[in-house]
């Protein structure tokens, strides 16, 4: 079964560009995958045009070999940007390998270690009381996880304040809630090591699920002093593109949950490495899922094939976005992802549709403190 075509398919969604890309075999079988980086889609479908040469004629079936070649070909390192690429092809091979023996890539990874995936929702409130009001609707419909998110106030960002207002938030939502539902909050790399520290100290009464990603990512030494000092579960990666950048958080086990981006960090052959040595550490699979309905697909069949396993991130309903472009989707119930019996991912991208919505240039978010400088949207 040899590749006969590679075509990244970079569409508006109506909030947001997202980057898909569809690979073709002699076999008539198909497969499509998702890549991350938003604000960098051209960059990476660039990066597709740049692997296709390579690609065809190669033999789908060789997926590791196909991996290795794209990933350490070309002599320099392929970096995120390349990496993301890579992903999506790599999720496409997944989606073919199950199409041609008839079976869901969950069982391609080993079969359903679990019989369904429970997933945290994003939840929205300008106020507390609007965002308690989210959430309540959140946990009305089945979700059993609710994430708050801790953004800026309009376009500045202070960091003292932020902790100070999740602090508030996180108590409200907790009361409001009781303890029957988990909460995780995400602070979206925004902080330095002093206001994580009293953030994580301060959260530990409430009970949070994780703190998801309160330093910066540069660099992972800060997550030592943050470890040190609190018990609060973290849940760190979802900027990272690949093993080897998760390798200090997982042997020092500076994490509880591993972010893993499968659109970023490879794919799913690179995602099952990961996950596999995060097991040996006790750290379990929390996929970063921002990203449209095939990204929801790969993370869902490596989260029900996973020994470890936490949550899976999962912002809204399936077929809330992108219903003509990708019209089947995952299957979700009272919180929860569910395996269906579909070969391959079990999604289907229509690339007429997909051509419909073409990439539109949307400026990335910018953050100021108050003084003027730049910090992390
Ligand atoms: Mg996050």
């Amino acid at each position: 079964m040899r590749i006969t075509n590679v075509e990244p398919f970079v569409v508006w969604g109506g909030n947001r560009n997202y980057t898909f890309v569809v690979v073709d075999t002699d076999a008539g079988i198909s497969g499509v995958g998702e890549a991350g980086l938003t604000w960098k889609e051209q960059a990476v479908a660039g990066t597709v045009e740049h692997l296709k040469q390579f690609l065809i004629g190669q033999d789908a079936d060789r997926i590791e070999l196909i991996w290795q070649s794209m990933a350490r070909g070309g002599f320099f390192p392929p970096g995120a940007i390349g990496m993301s690429a890579i992903a999506a092809i790599d999720i496409a091979l997944w989606d073919i390998q199950g199409k041609a023996r008839g079976v869901p890539v969950y069982q391609l990874l080993g079969g359903l270690a679990r019989d369904r995936v429970v997933c945290y929702p994003h939840t929205v409130g300008r106020t507390v009381e609007e965002l308690i009001e989210s959430c309540r609707q959140h946990v009305a419909e089945g979700w059993k996880f609710v994430r708050l998110g801790v953004g800026g106030q309009g376009e500045t960002f202070e960091p003292a304040e932020a902790v100070r207002r999740c602090l508030a938030n996180f108590e409200a939502v907790r009361t409001a809630l009781g303890d029957e539902v988990e909460i995780v909050v995400d602070f979206h790399t925004r902080l330095d090591a002093p206001d994580a520290i009293r953030l994580c100290r301060e959260l530990e009464p409430f009970h949070p699920f994780f703190v998801e990603d309160p330093l910066r990512a540069e660099s992972m030494q800060g997550y030592r002093l943050v470890r040190q000092q609190t018990a609060v579960p973290l849940a760190v990666g979802e900027q990272l593109a690949s093993k080897w950048e998760f390798r200090q958080l997982v042997e020092e086990e500076l994490m509880d949950y591993a972010r893993i981006d499968l659109c970023i960090a490879g794919g799913i052959t690179e995602a099952r490495k990961i996950a596999g040595w995060c097991e040996t550490h006790h750290i379990k699979l929390a996929c970063h899922n921002p990203l449209g309905p095939v990204s929801a697909a790969a993370c869902l069949h490596m989260s029900l094939a996973t020994p470890n396993f936490g949550v899976q991130e999962m912002p809204q309903k399936p077929h809330t976005r992108l219903s003509d472009v990708v019209p089947v989707q995952v299957d979700w119930a009272d919180g929860y992802l569910l395996p269906s019996s579909r070969p391959g991912l079990g999604v289907e991208l229509d690339r007429e549709a997909a051509r419909r919505h073409p990439f539109q240039m949307q400026p990335a978010p910018q953050l100021r403190r108050l003084d003027g400088s730049f910090t992390n949207w």
